[in-house]
């Protein structure tokens, strides 16, 4: 079969890409690798997407993927290696097979670099966070670490010492590599301290996060808080897709507001393109501009 459209990845871009298009009349077919939902089934408690005082991530991304499959999207658990363009016809090859489609839209997001130490993976999510924006307010008067000394982790510290009782900031270099204009308001702030030099080692706690282990010139040492903020960078899920989608310095796909890239007919949706707030709100408005955009290609053709 062919499809109007394919969607690579069922994140909030992804599955609201999908409801549009469907909503429209297209066929669709979601191409997904891991979890429904996305990034998003990480969060025990978002409290910033409108209308949800409070739900969990994974609730939320039940909620519309139910609400694709109302729709009537086909779904499928299958990771895209390549999309071939061949003219008015897209190729999505993927791991198990290939998919044919008149337009694509991609929306496989970007994922936070880990630090890859022990004790990490138990407490993403209930303990160990990415985003100041997203959950800093659950560590309201705590004490936290912020892992990274870039222009993002210098942005977290600062938000962080707007809630927390105190912050701590853990870099690897012996300097932050962030803007001078950040460092300078970090410089400022009673409530934030810095460890230059040390790396993380491992994490501490058994049923909940305690802290972590460091490590300097001087040997290891332990460091105990509320949470940690790691910020040592994302990296977007784009390597597959080189051939289509042009990809700036940092591996995003060249795209402004209207999801278009270079190859007509193909779109990108949310966190995998170029763009300064990565939020579920945000890839959501994506996923409906590139679905639009794609359906309107699509009856043109
Ligand atoms: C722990 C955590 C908490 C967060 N909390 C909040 C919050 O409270 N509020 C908020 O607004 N935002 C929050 N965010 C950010 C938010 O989740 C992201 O901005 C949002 O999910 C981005 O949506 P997306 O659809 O662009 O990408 P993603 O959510 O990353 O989804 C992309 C999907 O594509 C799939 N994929 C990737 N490559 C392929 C491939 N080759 N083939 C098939 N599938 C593929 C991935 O498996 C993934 O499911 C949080 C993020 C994290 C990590």
């Amino acid at each position: 079969m062919t499809y109007d459209i394919i969607v690579v990845g069922a994140g909030p871009a992804g599955l609201t890409a999908a409801l549009y298009a469907l909503r429209a009349g297209k066929s669709v077919l979601i191409l997904e690798k891991g979890a429904f939902g996305g990034q998003a089934t990480f969060s025990p408690k978002i409290e910033n997407y409108p209308g949800m005082t409070e739900i969990s991530g994974s609730d939320l991304a039940d909620k519309m993927v139910e609400q694709v499959l109302y729709q009537g999207a086909d779904v499928d658990v299958e990771e895209v290696v390549e999309i071939k363009n061949e003219g008015n016809l897209k190729k999505v090859v993927t791991d198990s097979g290939e998919h044919l489609a008149r337009a694509v839209i991609v929306a496989t997001g970007a994922h936070h670099r880990r630090l890859g130490v022990e004790g990490e993976d138990k407490f993403i999510g209930e303990g160990i966070s990415f985003c100041a924006v997203c959950d800093g307010a659950f560590y309201k008067d705590k004490k936290v670490l912020v892992i990274g000394g870039g222009n993002s982790a210098l942005q977290e510290a600062l938000s962080l010492s707007e809630i927390c009782e105190e912050v701590t900031i853990v870099q690897n270099l012996a300097f932050f590599t962030g803007e001078e204009r950040l460092q300078a308001l970090i410089n400022k702030k009673d409530n934030v301290s810095v460890i230059f030099s040390h790396t993380v080692e491992r994490v501490l706690g058994d049923t909940a996060f305690e802290g972590i282990v460091i490590k300097g010139e001087k040997g290891e040492r332990e460091l105990k808080a509320d949470g940690m903020f790691v910020a040592i960078g994302l990296v977007p899920e784009m390597k597959a897709f080189e051939s289509v989608i042009e990809l700036d310095e940092r591996g995003y796909a060249k795209s402004g507001e209207a999801c278009i890239t270079k190859t007509e007919g193909i779109y990108v949706a949310g966190d995998c393109r170029t763009k300064d707030v990565r939020q579920i709100s945000t890839a959501c408005a994506d996923g409906a501009i590139a679905a639009l955009t794609a359906v309107k290609y699509v009856e043109n053709l």
